[in-house]
């Protein structure tokens, strides 16, 4: 029997507990296709939302780290994947975390993520096309423009889960950083992005990788992941502000903290980049000195979500490396849908990199 009908959770206030709705399925529409939601993993980004540390539409069905299997396609103008491979029902997929129009002004320059008519999964309100939008749900709807990568059984659904948010940031971030072989990269924070950064800058032959993080116990792990040497930010910070840079080509800010930031600014080589990754909700500013930049010819970036080619990097990426990094330790505990609240506290308390939603259980 097929369904007609999904459970999807609903949040609505913020630090308030999520409510289970059931929605009826979509009637889809051209270029449409509903798929049925294998797994899902909490962002960090899905967590401040939900603290209410930052604004998203309410209500709405959070989640856009999501792995599933097409359930249906429309029959009109059937939607394809990235490679131009029309989709079928039963087929394995990811999907990019924003859907764009391919036409306003910023699609046309390549700046697909912030599409004037941007839609992005697991940030909409019930009210828009369909409730079922996020990844806290048993079905999602992919609407037109929404980039999908067709998967094959190689990675389980928990490594492969964040490569829709995490992943693919990362891969955006790297892809901006041009020629990495041979090169050095200082990365701010040992969570998910930190961990995958640190392992996809090996990939990409960075020969000096350096993880800094607050917390002894999060830099336990990170040689797992590719790192070559870990600094307690204790260490870092009292280090002497003159003579004492790290002289790297590249500080990844990962963590969302602005002191990061100026020290990232600080430890850069001569014609080095700062890349501004994991500020997502609000912070302190920074100060910084132009002629510091001017003298030592750096750079600095923002990089917030990913072009369709950055999650096409990204699938590549964890397909050729799952055996040597340890992706699936990452979803440290999984809960099913009716258990949300308890995840979410779960996530909130053990600050564990991701926590996963099975919402076939
Ligand atoms: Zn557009
Ligand atoms: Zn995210």
């Amino acid at each position: 029997m097929t369904a007609s009908t999904s459970r999807a959770v609903v949040f609505r206030v913020a630090g308030q507990p999520l409510q289970l709705e059931e929605f009826p399925l979509p009637e889809l529409k051209p270029r449409e296709a509903l798929v049925r939601v294998d797994f899902c993993t909490l962002c960090g980004s899905d967590l401040h939302s939900m603290l209410g540390h930052r604004r998203v539409p309410t209500p709405s069905v959070l989640g856009h780290e999501i792995v599933g299997c097409v359930a249906s396609v429309s029959t009109e103008q059937t939607p394809a994947d990235v490679t131009g491979r029309t989709l079928a029902v039963g087929d394995r997929v990811v999907w990019s975390v924003a859907a764009c129009c391919g036409e306003c002004d910023r699609c046309r320059r390549g700046l697909t993520q912030k599409c004037r008519q941007l839609f992005k999964y697991g940030h909409e309100s019930t009210d828009s096309r369909s409730p079922l939008s996020g990844g806290l749900a048993e079905f999602c709807l992919l609407v037109p423009g929404t980039a999908v990568v067709t998967l094959d059984e190689t990675l389980s659904d928990r490594e492969v889960c964040p490569v829709s948010c995490a992943t693919a940031t990362v891969a955006e971030t790297l892809r901006g950083c041009g020629e990495l072989d041979g090169r050095s990269v200082l990365i701010f924070g040992a969570g998910m992005l930190g961990l995958t950064a640190a392992a996809m800058s090996r990939w990409l032959g960075a020969s000096r990788v350096i993880i800094c993080d607050l917390a002894a116990e999060r830099l336990a792990r990170v040689r797992d992941f590719g790192a070559s040497e870990t600094i307690l930010w204790s260490d870092l910070e009292s280090q002497p502000t003159t003579g004492a840079s790290l002289d790297v080509d590249f500080a990844l800010e990962m963590s969302g903290s602005s002191d990061a930031a100026a020290a990232g600014l600080q430890h850069l080589a001569t014609g080095g980049e700062l890349v501004l990754v994991g500020a997502v909700s609000p912070t302190p500013a920074v100060p910084i000195e132009p002629e510091q930049i001017v003298r030592r010819l750096l750079r600095i970036r923002g990089v917030h979500n990913y072009t369709p080619q950055s999650l096409q990097q990204a699938v590549r990426f964890l397909t050729e490396t799952h055996h040597e990094f340890p992706f699936s330790d990452l979803i440290e505990q999984t809960f099913p849908l009716s258990r949300i609240n308890e995840a979410i506290a779960c996530a909130v308390e053990s600050r564990a990199c991701r926590i996963g939603i099975d919402p076939r259980k």
